[in-house]
């Protein structure tokens, strides 16, 4: 792995690098090819089961848009399981690794480029369910994006349509620290995750792999209850939230947290 791969253009003050756009530089080629061995899909699959499947299925939903669709995990197992699918990523690098993966399991995923912001200018028709899954919401550093991103997910959906969106339960280690069993979404094996820096503004985590190479994500660290009065506030009228896929749970027990939000 070469330096240059490596290299997300974090710069000398790598903690201040606090920006909504820097997520392009931070998925760059090296850290693409990486995802994988990070998100192990086969663990991934084992964890989650069906636990989106049946979430969709039960709401009668049909067609869906994977708006972070990244190396196309849950868009291929949408497809497999029945789902009509359109795959959504803002970054390049991540559509066409989502697309070589698909074409490996035999499917030719639809993708469209697109920044969630500005979702309903390159995206076409009107989605039973949005998803945005695998910690991506918190990319997002300011609560315009926040809520311009909401605002472009909701007018995306029909209707009747719910949107589902996951998040590290931030409020945990904000409050109490780190501490991952690393069971749910970052299985893969001999991968070393946490945060190296935290403050009210800033989740800044390590990812460190078996060749050595280490690469980072800067992250915005949203609190549960903020995200779910952000969708209040744009208009979603009920929503659920789960924790570890799990209806009950402690407030500082789960790693991730899932809000299904419903439009009607
Ligand atoms: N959902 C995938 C998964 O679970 O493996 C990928 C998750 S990855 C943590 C976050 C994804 O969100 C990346 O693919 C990134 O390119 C995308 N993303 C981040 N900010 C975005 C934005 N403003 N618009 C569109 N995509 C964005």
């Amino acid at each position: 792995m070469s330096a240059q791969k490596q290299d997300q253009a974090f710069g000398d003050k790598p903690e201040e690098v606090r920006d909504t756009d820097h997520y392009l530089e931070e998925y760059n080629e090296g850290f693409v090819d990486k995802w994988d061995d990070l998100i192990d899909w086969d663990s991934r699959s084992a964890s989650e089961g069906d636990f989106f499947i049946q979430l969709l299925k039960e709401r009668g939903c049909k067609t869906v848009l994977d708006a972070a669709c990244g190396t196309g995990f849950h868009s291929v197992r949408l497809i497999e399981a029945g789902f009509d699918v359109v795959s959504a990523d803002g970054s390049p690098e991540m559509l066409a690794k989502a697309f070589e993966n698909g074409r490996k399991r035999g499917h030719v995923l639809r993708t469209a480029h697109a920044d969630w912001r500005w979702l309903n200018r390159d995206i076409n028709g009107r989605y039973d369910a949005v998803i945005c899954l695998g910690n991506s919401f918190t990319h997002l550093f300011n609560e315009r994006d926040r809520r311009k991103t909401l605002a472009e997910f909701y007018s995306a959906l029909k209707h009747d349509g719910v949107l589902i969106l996951d998040q590290r339960n931030y409020d945990a280690i904000l409050d109490h620290g780190y501490s991952s069993k690393h069971t749910y979404y970052y299985c893969g094996d001999n991968i070393s995750v946490y945060p190296e820096h935290v403050d009210q503004g800033l989740a800044r985590f390590r990812y460190g792999f078996p060749d050595d190479s280490v690469y980072h994500l800067n992250m915005f660290p949203l609190r549960k209850d903020y995200v779910r009065r952000l969708m209040t506030e744009v208009g979603f009228q009920k929503i659920e939230t789960f924790g570890d896929f799990k209806e009950t749970y402690r407030e500082s027990e789960p790693d991730f947290f899932i809000h299904l939000a419903e439009k009607q």
